[in-house]
């Protein structure tokens, strides 16, 4: 198998404040191209701890992908180290050039002397076009290595990846079978439960791993299988041998039928995606009267594109005062049972639905912490309703975590609230 190594340039990088998000980009790209990603570096801006992880990464690799460190300020200094590893020197590519000062000209600048030292290259090196952004990228063979540059903003990296990079690993056949790789996300069962409800779906000798990965999202499960699984292993007897042709979807759905009705989504679809496409699908529309979320919920579910033929409004309602005035929650139930309870939630989900005159009313409110929590109403304790013509259902929920991920989860569960009903699934846990 192809193997490769991802280098992610950047001081920043090592400083806590920003995530590396290009790698992993890198890393799943890889993956789809039946590459094995076996290392990833992160370097800070410097030209001998780069040239050194640079020498040892081209070493072992048939392909190295290298981000950051391409722009014009002195501390971009990936091309001269790349310079110094392969012993070249730097060189004006008046193409390189060319397409830095057009995009300049576009928006009325000129290109001054700083950014010009984006144009010089390692001589040899070919030059990867920047549809995205200033600083080209750009690509060389160092021994046994086939070596590419690419910029550390994100959308120009896999920008650059996906017009320049892939072509050239196609022609070098720089490639090899793709790892296959299936998974279901569940809401509602922890990580534990989930283990135990799949034990022996799939059978160990078929040369698929399963993993089990925990998020405030919910659980997901993959199944990943490598092309060279060991089917001829000696240990393997002939009747598991057939394990090793079972599609990935066959073992899939009998995973998915153990964890029902928790089963929301295959291949990392969001909930929300989902949602949006059962609603769009039978012609219903939705507004949102959120508390502790605040505006959460509607933020996800504008996020979809398309979802304004199914989503209407949503209110924030975060104090008792909004609750009332938004949304015509009384005085006496908001006294009686408090603004964290069933029947507040019920009138909440009802008053947006009246209101808005939609066909579906959703409600959240609860209690997202640190503070405001009591014995009887703990924090994460949260109730979601949802109001359909002559009906509402309520569900309460209890969720672990600190603020943010009672908020996420809260999210998460009146969306599963709502998918549940679209697909005809019983509201309630007990089945
Ligand atoms: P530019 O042309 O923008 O100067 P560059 O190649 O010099 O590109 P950097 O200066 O290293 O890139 O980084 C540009 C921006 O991209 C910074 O905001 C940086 O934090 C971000 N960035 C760099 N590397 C990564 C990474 N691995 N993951 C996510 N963001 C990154
Ligand atoms: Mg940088």
């Amino acid at each position: 198998m192809i193997t490769a190594e991802i280098i992610v340039v950047g001081s920043e990088l090592l400083l806590g404040g920003r995530a590396d998000t290009n790698s992993i980009f890198l890393a799943e790209m890889l993956a789809e191209q039946g590459i094995e990603a076996r290392f990833k570096t992160v370097v800070g801006d410097d030209i001998e701890d780069i040239c050194g992880v640079l020498a040892q990464a081209s070493k072992r690799a048939k392909v190295v992908l290298v981000t950051g460190g391409l722009g014009p300020t002195v501390d971009d200094v990936t091309r001269e180290a790349m310079s110094k590893l392969t012993e070249t020197s730097l060189r004006l590519r008046p193409r390189a050039l060319r397409s830095i000062q057009a995009r300049f000209k576009v928006v009325g600048r000129t290109v001054t002397a700083n950014q010009r030292r984006q144009a010089y290259l390692p001589s040899g090196a070919d030059l990867l076009r920047n549809t995205t952004g200033t600083a080209p990228g750009f690509s060389l063979k160092w021994r046994k290595c086939r070596i590419f540059c690419l910029p550390g903003v994100s959308h120009e990296a896999r920008a650059m990846f996906l017009d320049s990079v892939l072509p050239i690993l196609v022609k070098e056949h720089l490639f090899g079978q793709g790892i296959e790789s299936r998974s279901l996300q569940t809401f509602g069962l922890i990580e534990g439960v989930v283990d135990e409800r799949i034990q022996g779906v799939v059978p160990e000798a078929s040369g698929v791993q399963v993993g089990i990965l925990a998020s405030p999202l919910g659980v997901s499960v993959s199944l990943t299988r490598l092309p060279n699984a060991n089917r001829f292993n000696a240990k393997i007897g002939n009747e598991n041998r057939e394990n090793f042709n079972v599609p990935l979807e066959e073992y899939l759905m009998n995973l998915s039928t153990k964890l029902q009705p928790f089963v929301f989504g295959l291949d990392g679809q969001p909930m929300e995606e989902i949602i949006g496409q059962a609603l769009s699908k039978r012609g219903l529309t939705l507004a949102m009267a959120e508390s502790c979320t605040g505006g959460l919920i509607g933020h996800r579910l504008t996020q979809v594109p398309g979802s304004s033929s199914y989503m209407d409004r949503g209110v924030v309602c975060y104090s008792n005062q909004a609750k009332m005035d938004l949304l015509g929650v009384t005085k006496n139930i908001l006294q009686k049972h408090g603004a964290v309870s069933a029947p507040v939630a019920k009138a909440m989900a009802e008053g947006i639905r009246s209101r808005s005159g939609v066909d579906l009313g959703l409600s959240v409110t609860g209690i997202a912490g640190p503070g405001g929590g009591t014995p009887i109403k703990p924090v994460g304790l949260v109730y979601v309703a949802l109001s359909i013509q002559g009906k509402t259902f309520t569900k309460e929920f209890r969720f672990q975590g600190d603020r943010n991920m009672v908020k996420l989860r809260a999210s998460q569960g009146a969306l599963d609230v709502l998918r549940r009903w679209l697909f005809g699934i019983s509201i309630a846990d007990d089945d």
